[in-house]
This record gives C-alpha cells, structure tokens and sequence, in this order.
C-alpha cells in the first residue's frame, strides 16, 4: 500500500522511526508530540547496538563515529570495589540525543507537531482520528501509537494492560569528566561498571560531553543505580514539596532535595569508596520508577502499537531504542507490503509481539534480585544469575543471547 495516510501519536525515537520508514513507502505522516520544545535537550545515555546501526544506514541517516564512548568490555565489582568478573564485549555507549536529533533534522518539519496532546482517539476500522488537547483533530487510514509508557493510544485500544510496578526505581545521573576525581578517572571511568550490592546495582559507563566530545577530559559519566522502593517509598519520592504525587514520575525539578541527600546518603553507605564519585558528582539526579508493561496484542484494527507504548522492559535490557525502530520498520514494511491494512496489521503482530515479550521477560530475570530483596543476584536459584552471567546478558537484545545459546 502506498498513498496513505498515518498519524503517529508521540514524536520521540519510536515515532520518528516509523514515520520515517512510512515515508519512504510513499506515505503522508503526520507525528503528533504533546511535548511543546525540542526533545533532544532530554536523555542521557544508551547502549548502541549494530542493528540501530543499520537502520540508521537505512533510512540514510549520516554516519557519526562521535555518537559515543566506545569501551572493550564489561566489569563486574562486588560491594567493597574488587573487580570479580570481567567481559570482553565492545561497545559504543551513546546519548539518546545524539538518535533522535538526525531523526528529527531528516523529518518533513510541517508534519512534526509540537504541543499536539493526544487525548482521545475514535476508529470504525476504515479511518481513524485522534483529537488534541487544544480542540485539533487528525484524521487517517491508521493510527501508530508510539506515545510511550502511559500511552492514551494504548488506553484506548487495550485499556487493560497496564504498567506493573516492579517494587524499585533507578536513580540516574550524569557527571562531566572534568569534576571527577582522579581517582575515579583512573580507576572507574573507562570501565562499563555493574556494582553489586545488597538487592542494589549500579551500572556505569562513559558517554559523550554535553556538546558531543568523546576526548579525555570532555567526556561525562553515566550512572544508573537500581534501589529497591517499595510502593510507599515511592509514592514519596513522587511527592514535590507542595504534596503533589506524580503517579509515574516526578520532574526533576519538583523532586525533593531530602531524597537527592538520601540517595549521596545511601552511596556513601552501601557503595565502595572508589564509586562515590559517579553518584555526589552528577549535575542532576533523577529518578524513574522501574515498571512492566506486557503485551498480548500490539495491533488492533488500523490501530497499531510500536516502542514503548507497546512494551516496557527494565531498562537492564538496554534495547529500549533499538526495539523502536525494529518496531516502526516492521510495521511499515507490513504496509507497504500487504494490499489491505488487516493484513499488515496482522504480519506485524506476527513479526514483532514476541520480540516484545521476550524483553519484558529478560529485563524482570535482571532484575529479580533487587525486586525480591535478595542479598545477590545468584541466591535465587530460579534465575542462574551469577554475576559473571548477569554482565554478559545485561544490556544486549534477547535475539543475541539465543543465538548464543547463553
Ligand atoms: C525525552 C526522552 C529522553 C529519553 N532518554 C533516554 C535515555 O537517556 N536513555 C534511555 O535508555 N532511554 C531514554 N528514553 C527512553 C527510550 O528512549 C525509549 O526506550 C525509546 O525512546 C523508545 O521509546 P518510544 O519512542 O517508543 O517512546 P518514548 O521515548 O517514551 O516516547 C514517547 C513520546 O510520546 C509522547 N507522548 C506521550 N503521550 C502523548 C500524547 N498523549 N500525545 C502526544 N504525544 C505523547 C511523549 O512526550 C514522548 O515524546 C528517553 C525517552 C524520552 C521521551
């Protein structure tokens, strides 16, 4: 099918990618994004894997040997600082910015709509039409939700799959190199770091500078410290200091500082000396609540789901970006290769859902020992998790680990 026209709901890395592969089959696409500014002032780090890579080719995005921090290998360390595993596995750690801005650049800019909330959504399987918070309304032959996590296309399609909070949030940080110690520099920096400590994991790794560099000195370190918060705790963390709750995440902004203290509080406490560094010196921290979304379906109709309103898997799986674009190219490839959309819609399901459900699956194995309260990742049995095991299947899409057989 060519000459039709889709509305994509959410103009991040998901809904670029797929309206960028519509386009190219000959489709008019309209990206619809409640975000009023540009997104690319967002994000921290990512994992790039080489299938982004070659999407990227694909779609004829410009090759970039800067987009990030190439490291040889993964290091695992135990609480007190020793290094008890290593892996060798390079890696190019990016910026999630550094994915969407060319998406963004390459993208007919009138049919990118900022401020364009999605709040409702009407179908009879023939057109479809979605009406915005400020009284617009599109209309087209198919609707993508690629409106992420809490995604209103999802809600209205599949109201019953719901985000299921895992019992832990991941604290986050970046800091630039240049405030640093040396030690740090010396001893941590270079490494793609998985701490373990009591039912708690930090992941670090190098990235890019805030302006792109990837030369000693400009660079910046990323952290991501997984802790357990049970629903109470959470609803607190969530609570700015006038007693709002944001259900799903706080701004960082309105977040307060007792838990910014709690949390350099709990690095000095459970973390070797060697890592505090990476948590008391990042510019901003900020939290995001660990959730699952699983799917039994991901298209309804000339209603279809891609990236994260379809799936959320922990973030120990690292292919959230990937899988996005994975997504928006199976979906449109479906398109433009069946000669009605039910047909399409169905191959893409066929192609994509278990893809999806193979990653929630991994990213909750990760992550049991910190939802469980265990002392270790290898004292469930259920999940044979030794640490040498967690740091060679963490942060690498579930296909690689099968063809592996690991
Ligand atoms: C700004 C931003 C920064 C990120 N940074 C990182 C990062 O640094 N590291 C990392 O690992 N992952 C990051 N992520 C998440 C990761 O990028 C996702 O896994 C990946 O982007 C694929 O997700 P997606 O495009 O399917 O959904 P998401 O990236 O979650 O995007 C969903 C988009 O839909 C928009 N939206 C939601 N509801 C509506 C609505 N009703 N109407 C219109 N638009 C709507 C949102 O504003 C958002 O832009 C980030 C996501 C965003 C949005």
């Amino acid at each position: 099918m060519r000459g039709k026209h889709a509305i994509v709901v959410g103009g991040s890395v998901g809904g670029l990618f797929t309206a960028h592969y519509l386009h190219r089959n000959g489709w008019t696409v309209d990206v619809l994004e409640q975000v009023q500014e540009n997104l690319a002032s967002r994000g921290t780090g990512i994992a790039w894997h080489k299938e982004l890579e070659e999407i990227r080719d694909e779609l004829g995005l410009p090759r970039d040997d800067t987009v990030g921090v190439d490291v040889r290998g993964r290091t695992a360390f135990d609480r007190t600082g020793k290094i008890i595993s290593e892996f060798d596995l390079t890696q190019r750690l990016g910026a999630w910015n550094r994915v969407f801005q060319p998406l963004y650049d390459a993208f007919p800019n009138a049919h990118y709509h900022n401020g364009a909330a999605v709040t409702g959504l009407e179908t009879d399987g023939e057109r479809a039409a979605v009406t915005t918070r400020d009284g617009r309304s599109f209309e087209g032959d198919v609707v993508i939700g690629a409106d992420g996590f809490r995604s209103v296309v999802r809600g209205a399609v599949a109201p019953e799959i719901l985000p299921v909070y895992s019992g832990y949030v991941a604290w986050r940080g970046v800091s630039r190199e240049e405030n640093l110690s040396h030690a740090f520099r010396e001893n941590v920096f270079h490494h793609y770091a998985f701490l373990f400590m009591r039912s708690s994991l930090l992941i670090g790794y190098p990235m890019a500078g805030a302006d792109g560099s990837i030369e000693p000195g400009g660079r910046r370190y990323n952290y991501l410290w997984y802790y357990p918060a049970p629903g109470d705790e959470l609803t607190d963390i969530l609570t700015d200091a006038d007693g709002k709750v944001y259900e799903y995440g706080i701004p960082p902004a309105r977040m307060r500082p007792e838990h910014i203290d709690a949390v350099k509080e709990n690095a000095r406490r459970d973390m070797p000396e060697s890592f505090h560094d990476a948590v008391n010196f990042a510019d901003t921290t900020i939290v995001q609540p660990i959730y699952d979304v699983f799917s039994q379906k991901i298209a309804f109709g000339n209603v279809a789901l891609v990236g994260v309103a379809a799936f959320v898997a922990r973030p120990h799986v690292g292919t959230g970006v990937m899988k996005s674009a994975q997504d928006g190219r199976a979906l449109a490839n479906a398109l433009g290769a069946c000669d009605s959309i039910p047909d399409a819609m169905a191959r893409y399901e066929a192609e994509r859902l278990r893809p999806g459900q193979r990653a929630v699956w991994q990213g909750r194995d990760l992550g049991s020992f910190i939802e469980r309260g265990h002392e270790r990742p290898e004292d469930d049995p259920n999940f044979n998790l030794p640490p040498e095991r967690a740091i060679r299947i963490s942060g690498r899409p579930v296909e690689h680990m099968l063809e592996q057989g690991l």
